[in-house]
Formats: structure tokens, sequence, C-alpha cells
């Protein structure tokens, strides 16, 4: 009989306080086979471990069982401890008696009955236990960036300046997200675009950035240094190398469309480039709106282009890749108008959401810096900014919180006095959420230095009355009613995830949060991870976030990346489904309920791609006929656990 040791941890109190973990290890002691166990306060510390790779040598244990908290903690050390012993690492088993017993029960009896039980279960698989070895596959050194905002520049950057090729895929005609449409930002009233336009051109002159815009990914396979990318690259129309920027094509275009830069408070051509410091710096026709397209009824930007660089017959491309790692960063967009109707948004011209209001702030602007109302453009004497429109409502819209509009808010209103200070500004607001270096400080100077007019209360209408726009609300703390007649509104709406997000996220198969924002693998251990592995989360698309945050987090996605791709071949567990081919009937049902694709028919069989696998089991509980079974979890060390979880 094979020789296991049981090794039993306190973690403190937190698994000592609620199970008796001395019976734990003394009833393991007589179970059949054990030939050590004991106790100790932090087995994951240095002594815990030292204890444990003793105990194998002296003892000449076979497998051991470390019953202590999660393997996603600390299965690697254990494991890792057991291998510094001269165990194959997968001789050792987790019981996790902490997230699944301590944790959860409050009666010592019953959780150190069940923590024994737990214990003897993993005794019972581990005795079966195959020694394995991890599987190991070649890395591709190259990566894919996912968004072209502050959080996709920056990752791109880190990860071209550190050697590494990098292709950036943005989905509109330029990128900069939505940094590149700020007129200043807090807490420092830097100007948004002084600093985000170096690192654009950056972006485009680095030799080992390949930056694809106006293209989407369209599919993914492969696995965590191993992804296959199609990326299709819708067409411009317009042959960036051939046109010389000399803007003839706009002044005979007919058409005039809102301009999305500018948020609808301009228009624009059919033919446009986004914004003046656009990159890639050329023209986009877009084919919606273009009337000279099949069949040409103009056709006058290609009469008055010189150097013939409009083609209308311009196809869209799809452009294969190859990458190891993938990070996503696509940023938000805000609250639709239409959800926003109590507000007057969408209804009202001169009821503004903030990055309009940060548009009509830009000195690049479509009123030069002036703050003028964009119905009648004259000065806004009073001004009301209303926050939380649609966050922190779960009656109505979101329920969480947006977390800078707050401080966007308190800039807002500050600028706004810069610009006219003889106006007034007030803001209706539930509670100022100013964490972080210096904002506090920057709301106090709206307040003290610029005399901006906080009012602690929900509005409750807004409507036109007289060339006004009245906004009737409530100061909670001076338990007022408030009426005032604004001449703009401007609504901090909440953030979304960007349009889209959720598609992407279904091609790239990782998990959203319910609000739709990409979920991270651990809130607290791995916020930059996806939950699949090899893909990385940066910026607003996994939550609302300012730029120094966006910053650092695409900074660290960047890291996690480098450290895939630094390495020459990656080892994946080989805890995987392995398929008996004289059993499997080709049946497929297997390959239907795999959650990894990880299954395939080849010849009438499954076929197991073990880099994909996670070895969840799913096929194997699938099976009728137990013809594909995961390595060192099979049915019959599910068998005796379950014998073993209830007492037998
Ligand atoms: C009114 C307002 C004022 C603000 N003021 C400040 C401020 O003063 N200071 C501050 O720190 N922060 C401020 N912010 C926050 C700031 O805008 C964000 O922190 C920052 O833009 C987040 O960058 P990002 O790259 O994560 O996302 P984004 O800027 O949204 O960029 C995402 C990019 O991804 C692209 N994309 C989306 N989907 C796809 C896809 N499927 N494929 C390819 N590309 C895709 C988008 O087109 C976009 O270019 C403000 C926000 C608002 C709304």
């Amino acid at each position: 009989m094979k020789r296991t040791g049981v090794f039993v941890c306190h973690c403190g109190i937190n698994i000592a306080g609620t199970v008796d973990v001395k019976k734990v290890s003394e009833e393991l002691s007589k179970h059949s086979g054990v030939v050590h166990a004991e106790d100790y306060i932090y087995a994951c510390s240095d002594p815990g471990q030292n204890i444990i790779i003793d105990a194998i040598k002296e003892k000449k244990l076979d497998n051991v069982v470390i019953a202590c908290c999660s393997p996603n903690l600390h299965e690697t050390t254990f494991r890792n401890a057991a291998k510094t012993a001269g165990l194959n690492e997968f001789q050792c088993e987790i019981a996790n008696i902490r997230e699944q017993c301590s944790w959860v029960h409050k009666d010592m009896e019953k959780a150190t009955d069940k923590a024994i039980k737990l214990t003897r279960s993993a005794v019972q698989r581990v005795r079966r236990n195959e020694p394995l070895e991890p599987i190991s596959v070649p890395v591709t050194r190259r990566a894919l960036v996912i968004g072209g905002g502050i959080a996709g520049i920056q990752s791109a950057l880190d990860l071209a300046n550190t050697g590494f090729e990098v292709i950036l895929v943005e989905r509109e005609p330029s990128i900069g997200g939505h940094m590149i449409q700020l007129s200043e930002t807090f807490p420092t009233l830097d100007c948004s675009q002084c600093i985000m336009t170096p690192k654009m051109v950056e972006v485009s002159k680095h030799p080992k950035i390949k930056l694809m815009t106006y293209s989407e990914v369209q599919e993914i396979s492969g696995y965590v240094g191993n992804f296959k990318v199609k990326i299709l690259k819708k067409p411009t129309y317009v042959y960036a190398d051939k046109c010389t920027l000399c803007d003839e094509c706009t002044k005979v275009c007919p058409v005039a469309v809102p301009d999305e830069f500018n948020l609808g408070l301009t228009a624009r051509r059919a033919i446009y480039i986004p914004f003046p410091q656009a990159i890639p710096a050329t023209f986009t026709l877009d084919i919606k709106n273009c009337p000279g397209l099949l069949p040409i009824a103009c056709g006058k930007c290609t009469d008055v282009c010189e150097p013939g660089a409009i083609d209308y017959d311009m196809k869209p491309e799809i452009v294969e890749e190859e990458v190891g790692a993938i990070i996503v960063a696509t940023g938000y967009d805000l609250y639709e108008k239409e959800l926003l109707t109590e507000y007057g948004y969408g209804k009202y011209p001169d009821v503004l959401d903030g990055l309009q209001f940060e548009r009509l702030l830009s000195a690049s602007g479509p009123t030069m810096g002036k703050v003028l109302r964009p119905s009648d453009h004259k000065e806004p004497k009073e001004v009301v900014f209303i926050q939380c429109a649609g966050s922190r409502d779960p009656e109505l819209h979101c329920a969480y919180c947006s977390k800078i509009c707050c401080m966007y808010t308190a800039k807002h209103a500050m600028l706004y006095k810069h610009h006219v200070p003889d106006g007034q500004a007030y803001i209706f607001y539930i509670d100022i959420r100013s964490g972080g270096k210096d904002y506090e400080e920057f709301v106090q100077r709206a307040v003290e230095d610029d005399g901006v007019l906080y009012l602690r209360g929900k509005v409750s209408k807004v409507f036109e009355d007289k060339g006004k726009i009245k906004v009737w609300g409530v100061d909670t703390l001076a338990g007022k009613d408030i009426e005032i007649d604004a001449d703009m509104v401007v609504l901090a709406t909440a953030m979304r995830p960007s349009k889209g997000a959720d598609e992407l996220a279904r091609k790239l198969k990782i998990a959203m949060d319910k609000d739709g924002f990409l979920a991270e693998a651990h809130p607290k251990l791995k916020p930059l991870e996806s939950v699949t592995s090899g893909m990385f989360l940066a910026g607003a698309a996994q939550a609302p976030k300012d730029i120094p945050e966006a910053v650092a987090q695409a900074s660290g996605a960047a890291g996690k990346a480098i450290s895939i791709l630094s390495q020459e071949r990656l080892y994946h567990a080989p805890t995987v489904a392995e398929v008996n081919v004289n059993l499997c009937t080709g049946c497929g049902m297997c390959v239907q309920v795999c959650p990894y694709d990880s299954l395939s028919l080849k010849d009438g069989k499954v076929e197991v791609n073990e880099v994909l696998c996670e070895g969840c089991g799913t096929c194997s509980a699938t099976c009728l006929r137990a013809a594909i079974q995961v390595k060192n979890m099979t049915p019959l060390q599910v068998n005796e656990m379950i014998k073993a979880a209830l007492g037998g």
C-alpha cells in the first residue's frame, strides 16, 4: 500500500477557529495507508513547507494531502514543496477545509466532522493519482491589443518598448479613445490633447507596433501562447499613402451628418478626418452616408482629388495574425440618451452629457473653447450639473457607481467658472466620492476658490419653460425644494461598457460581470487577468476608471503579457481529458458540452487539444460509455472520494 502523509493547516484561526484541527489530524492518522499526520499553524509558511518536505523524505511518503485553503491559492506552493522533496508534484492534493468548510460553518463539531471527510476524500483520490508531467508548448512572442484609447496605447507602448511586436487594433478611423476628446484633466488640469497626442504619434512611428485602425477582431482561436486571430480591416476608400490631406474632398462633399468626435454638436462630411490630430492622419469615406457608391451618384470627391487617393472599389480585407497574448482595452461609452429622458436628455439641445461639455470647453472644440449654448450660441449664466445621471439608480438605471463623475463634474464646474466668471454653477449630488491622490483637495478648490454651489439631493424634473431649462430638485441638507432657471444642464451620465463589448467577449470567450463590463479572473488577486489564460484586461473595459487608473492597469496588463511572451515555452497542467478510443463511439456529445472548445471529432473518434483542456470533467460526466476521463480525476477516484465523504 502507498504511504500517505496528511498535513492539516490551522490558517491562524481561519480554519482552527471553527475546525478542531488536532482531531482532524488524529482521525486521519487512523485512516488506512496514512503513515504520517500532523497539524501546523501556517502550512504555507517556510517552516510549514519544510515540515512537509522533511516528512516526505524521512517517512518515505508516496503522496501527500494538505488540508488547508483553496487550491487556487496554494496548490502550486505545496506541489512545489512535494517536488523539492523528490515526489512527482501530482502526488500532492489539497483538501479545501477553509472555503468549503471553516468559513461556511459555525458549529465546530459538525465542521470538524466535515473537514475529516473532505480530507479522507482527498486521501482516497491522491492514492490513485498518476505521476504526470506538465504539457509544454512553444510561445508566439507577439501580442494583440484591442482598443486604441489611452489604456490600449499604454499597453502597446509598454510591450513594444520591451522589444515585443504588437498589433494594435482600433475600430474607429483614429486611435485616441475618449481621452483625446477631453479638454483638461483632473486633478492637475493639464491639457488632455497635449499629453495624449505625443503617445499617439509614438504608436504610429514605433517600429514594433503594427497599427490597424478601422479594424475589428472577427474570429479568434487557439490558446495562451498561441492564438490565431482574424482581423477585419474595413475599407476607408482612401489610400493613406496617396492622400496629401489637402482637404479639397470635404469642400465638395454635399453630405452633412453629426460629427461623432464632437458628439453631434457639429456636423461632418461623408469624407472626413475625425479630428485634426487623428492618427493615422488620413481621410475616411463613410460608406453609409456617401451617395457616391453603388451606383455612383455623386463622385465629387474623386473629381477633385488630384493624387487619386479615393477608390470606391476598395474592399474589406481579412488579416490573419498569430499572437501569444491578448490585451482587451475596449473602454466605455456613456449612457444612451434615449434611456435618460427624465432629464430632458436628447430632447432639449442645452441638456448635454459630460463629453459634449468637454468638447465645448476644449480649445479645439466646436466653439473654440467658449462655453456657449448649442441652441442660440449665448453664454450660459446659470449651469446645473447633475451627478449620478443613470448611476446608483438600481430601480431605473445602473446600480453601480460610475466612480469618476464626482471628479469630472467638479472639474466641469470649475472650468465653467474659469470661462464665465460671473456665471453660477450648481451641482446636484448624492455623495462626493473623491478618493484619489489630490482629489479631495481638487473638489475643495471648486467650492472655495471658484464658488461652485453643491446641493445635496436628487433632481426630480427638468423641463423647458420660457427659454430656460427649469430644474426642480431638493436640497436634503437644508430640507428645501429647489427650483433653478438654468441656461444649460450638464449630466454626469453613467459609464457603460463600450458598444459591442459583449459580442467581443463572446468571441474571446472571456466573461462579463453583471453590468456587462469585462470580468477579471479574481477581484483581488487577479485584477488584470481575464478568466481565459493569456488574455488580460486594461482600462475602462473592466470597470469605470479615470486616466491614472486606466494607465496603471494597462501597464500592469502589459507586464502580465510580457511574463508570457518572455518565455520560450509555456507549461500547462497535465490533468486533462484523455480518450479511450476503443470505447469512444464518436457520438460527439462531449464535443458539444466542452466549455473550452478543446474537443473535436477526427475519423469518428474524439480528440483532445490538451492545451485548451482545463480538466473540468464536463466531458467525462456526459459520456455514456466512460470513454473520456480526466487524468487524476477518474470515475474510480470520484467514486472512492464520494464513499469517503459519505463516511464509507
Ligand atoms: C465627461 C468625462 C470627463 C472625463 N475627465 C477625466 C479627467 O479629467 N481625468 C481623468 O483621469 N479621467 C477623465 N475621464 C475618464 C477617461 O475618459 C477614461 O479614464 C479613459 O478614457 C479610459 O481609457 P480607455 O482606453 O480605457 O477607454 P476609451 O477611452 O473608451 O478607449 C477605448 C478604445 O477602444 C476602442 N474600441 C472599443 N471597442 C472596440 C473593438 N471591439 N475593437 C477595437 N477597438 C475598440 C474605442 O473605439 C476606443 O478608441 C473622463 C470621462 C468622461 C466621460
